[in-house]
C-alpha cells in the first residue's frame, strides 16, 4: 500500500506540472501572438458614441480591438490584463492613440466628424513609465494642431502611483491641452481630497452604479452622490453603460451632463463610426 500511495504521489506531481507548464506556455503564446499583432498592425480603434442630453453626438470614446487573423475581433478582456502584466500595453496603447491621431487629422477635413473630441484610455502601466508617458504625451500636439480633441481616461488606479509623479505627468499633459477624464469613478480606493488635487475635466460614473438605476434606491443615491461630488468640484460628469431610457431619465435629472452604452450606439469600427456618425444631430 505504502508503494501504491508514493506511485500515487509521484503521478500527481507530475500532472500538476504538466498542467503548470502548459498554463505558462499558453501564457507564452498569447504574449508572443499579442507582440506579433502590434507589430503587424492588428490592435485597431472601435469608437463609441457619446451623447449630451438631447441625444446629440458630443464625442466618442475609443476602445482597442485585435483583429486577429484566425480568431477574428478580440475584446480587451481578453488580452488587456496579459497586455498590461507584461508591459505591451505601452507599445499597443502607444499605436493605438497614433492611428487615432491620424485618423482625427483625416476625419478634420470636413464632414461629419470634424472637431469631434476623443477619449482614449491610459492605463496605470503605461503612467508607471516616464518614457511611455512623455512618448503619449509629445504625439498629441506633434500630431494635431488641436491638442484639445484628445482626452486620456485615467483610472483610479492611477492612485497606486506616487501621487505627486502621476500629478506632474498629468500637468505635463494640461500644459499641451490634452483633457483629462477620471474613469471608473467609485470603484477604486480613490480619497475625496486627492481627486480635488488632481487637474481634472471630467467624471466617469462607472457603469456599476447606472446598472441598477432607477429602481434599486441605494443604486440612486450612490449615482446621484457622484454626480453632485463632480458637478461641485466643476467636472463634467459622464455616464457610463446607459442601456435604457429610463436609466437616461434618471441620470439626466440627476444633473448628469453626458452619457455613453448602448442605448445611443456600440462601439464600432472607424469605418462605421464614420458612416453612422453622418446620420446623428450633433452637440
Ligand atoms: P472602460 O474603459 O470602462 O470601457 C467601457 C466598456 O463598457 C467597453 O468595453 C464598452 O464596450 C462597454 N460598454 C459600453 N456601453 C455599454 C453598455 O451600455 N452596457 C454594457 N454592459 N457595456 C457597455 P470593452 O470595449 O470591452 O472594454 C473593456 C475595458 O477594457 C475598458 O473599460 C477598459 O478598461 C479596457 N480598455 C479598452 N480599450 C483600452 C485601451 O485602449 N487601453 C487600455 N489601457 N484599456 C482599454
Ligand atoms: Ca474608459
Ligand atoms: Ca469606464
Ligand atoms: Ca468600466
Amino acid at each position: 500500500a505504502i508503494w501504491l500511495v508514493a506511485l500515487l504521489t509521484v503521478v500527481m506531481l507530475y500532472l500538476s506540472v504538466q498542467t503548470m507548464l502548459r498554463d505558462a506556455r499558453q501564457a507564452t503564446e498569447l504574449e508572443l501572438d499579442f507582440a506579433r499583432g502590434i507589430a503587424a498592425g492588428e490592435i485597431e480603434p472601435f469608437f463609441q458614441a457619446q451623447c449630451d442630453a438631447e441625444g446629440r453626438l458630443m464625442g466618442a470614446e475609443v476602445l482597442m480591438r485585435w483583429r486577429h487573423p484566425l480568431r477574428g475581433l478580440v475584446p480587451p478582456g481578453e488580452f488587456i490584463p496579459m497586455a498590461e502584466a507584461t508591459g505591451l500595453i505601452k507599445p499597443a496603447g502607444q499605436r493605438l492613440l497614433e492611428q487615432v491621431c491620424s485618423l482625427l487629422l483625416q476625419w478634420q477635413q470636413g464632414g461629419a466628424l470634424a472637431g469631434l473630441p476623443m477619449a482614449i484610455n491610459v492605463s496605470s502601466v503605461q503612467l508607471q513609465s516616464d518614457a511611455a508617458t512623455e512618448r503619449l504625451i509629445e504625439t498629441v500636439p506633434r500630431a494635431l494642431r488641436e491638442a484639445g480633441l484628445i482626452k486620456f481616461e485615467l483610472t483610479e488606479s492611477a492612485y497606486a502611483q506616487d501621487f505627486d509623479d502621476l500629478l506632474a505627468k498629468m500637468q505635463a499633459m494640461r500644459a499641451q491641452g490634452i483633457r483629462l477624464a477620471l474613469d471608473d469613478f467609485g470603484t477604486g480606493f480613490s480619497s475625496l481630497s486627492l481627486l480635488k488635487r488632481l487637474p481634472l475635466h471630467q467624471l466617469k460614473v462607472d457603469q456599476s452604479f447606472v446598472r441598477d438605476l432607477p429602481d434599486d434606491p441605494d443604486a440612486c443615491h450612490i449615482a446621484a452622490t457622484i454626480v453632485r461630488l463632480g458637478r461641485d468640484l466643476g467636472l463634467d460628469v459622464v455616464a457610463e453603460g446607459v442601456e435604457t431610457q429610463a436609466q437616461l431619465d434618471c441620470l439626466r435629472a440627476m444633473g448628469c451632463s453626458a452619457f455613453q452604452g448602448f442605448l445611443f450606439a456600440r462601439p464600432l469600427s472607424a469605418e462605421s463610426f464614420a458612416n453612422q456618425a453622418a446620420l446623428w444631430r450633433r452637440g
